[in-house]
């Protein structure tokens, strides 16, 4: 029986992870799925309840699961705790990347063709919408290599980048696998022109690509993808790449979307379940404390991440499937909340939506 970890949060999580289990709870009868969750604090509501931000007990909850859904965790109220090492956005969602080995993140670039209008792009380039998969390696290379730190009086600073090869055959195969769910195109980002790592990378993924013979791998400088993504995206189907090009790459791509409430993103960890890979999967928004209680966040992204657990974590591509295209069907339908409505149009608040995209499951 699939057991999920379901951490709602701070701000809007609660609001929206409720829509999400309402989904959760359809897809399960719809598609049999025997689904079972059980919910654990994080976040700042946890630090006040227990003095933590990531009470073992809600750490437990998740080692023992087969994926979590996680909603947001910070906010104006824990912004000051001290030591800062308990804030919610560091006691609680580092230690959760560390402890559960989550290495890979998985960040869809959706765009609805309906929500053409919020791209920043012109709609030549994005006639009949966006879908690329940006998987960026996570615990690896600048942001974590050692040496780091000051010398000369504060005057010198160090950064080391480091990749080794099984770091970088891990993340590869996550994006064979994926393109191999996919259009079964996969591009590979590195900076081989001027990086040691970068070249390791590429030669390792050279090497990688020999067992997965049906996916098409191409190479691609990381300035030249940044270039890329605003020029032509549509050449892009699944993009892999370490961990700061992955960072930068992943926002500039999420910015073709234009709308923050529909970003979803997965993290996978490195342990395997009965159905799949665990991992943890969020919207890619924080907890939004402006709209708090006000029955308007938008839900999407959330059951557009419970789409991703279904497919990674859970095996389930068909009900992941019916979730995607009944969110497409009620935007096309016109439905939308406040923070993707055209300004001066009407809208709908968080339950609304979420009954209209029950309704097509
Ligand atoms: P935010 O993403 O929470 O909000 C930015 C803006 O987008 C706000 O105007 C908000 O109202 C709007 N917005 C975000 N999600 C929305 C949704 N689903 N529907 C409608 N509107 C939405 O970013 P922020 O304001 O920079 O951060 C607020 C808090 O969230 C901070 O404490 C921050 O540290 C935390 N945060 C947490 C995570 C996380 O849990 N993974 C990620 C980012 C920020």
């Amino acid at each position: 029986m699939p057991r999920i970890a379901v951490l709602p949060g701070d701000g809007i999580g609660p609001e929206i992870v409720r829509e999400a289990l309402r989904v959760l709870e359809t897809l399960s009868s719809r598609f049999q799925l025997d689904l079972t969750w059980e919910e654990a604090l994080v976040g700042g509501v946890a630090y006040d309840a227990t003095g933590h931000p990531l009470p073992p007990s809600t750490l437990a909850l998740c080692k023992e699961s087969d994926a979590t859904l996680l909603g947001a965790v910070g906010g104006p109220k824990w912004d000051n705790v001290q030591p800062s090492s308990l804030r919610p956005e560091v006691g609680a969602l580092l230690p959760l990347r560390k402890e559960l080995e989550l290495f890979a993140n998985l960040r869809p670039v959706t765009l609805f063709p309906a929500l053409a209008s919020a791209s920043s792009l012109r709609a030549d380039i994005i006639s009949g919408g966006l879908d690329i998969l940006v998987v960026r390696e996570l615990t690896g290379g600048m942001y974590f290599g050692q040496p780091k730190g000051r010398e000369d009086g504060g005057n010198r600073a160090i950064d080391t980048c480091v990749y080794t090869r099984p770091e970088i055959e891990r993340i590869a195969r996550v994006g064979f696998e994926a393109a191999g769910k996919r259009s079964k195109r996969l591009c590979s980002v590195d900076k081989a022109n001027v990086l040691e790592t970068s070249r390791l990378w590429r030669e390792v993924v050279i090497d990688v690509a020999k067992e997965y013979p049906d996916i098409e791998l191409s190479h691609m400088l990381v300035d030249n993808c940044a270039m890329q993504l605003v020029r032509n995206p549509k050449q892009f189907d699944v993009i892999v790449t370490e961990n700061m090009f992955g960072d930068i790459l992943s926002d500039e791509a999420a910015m073709l979307t234009g709308s923050l409430g529909m970003l979803s993103s997965a993290s996978l960890g490195t342990r395997q379940t009965a159905y799949g890979t665990f991992g943890l999967y969020e919207p890619a928004h924080g907890s939004a404390p402006d709209i708090v209680g006000k029955g308007i966040a938008n839900p999407l992204a959330t059951f557009l991440s419970v789409s991703l657990l279904l497919r990674y974590s859970l095996g389930q591509p068909e009900a992941a499937s019916a979730l995607e295209s009944a969110v497409a069907e009620v935007l096309s339908e016109g439905l939308r909340t406040a923070d993707i409505a055209p300004a001066g149009s009407p809208s709908v608040g968080t339950r609304a939506i979420s009954d209209a995209v029950l309704a097509k499951l």
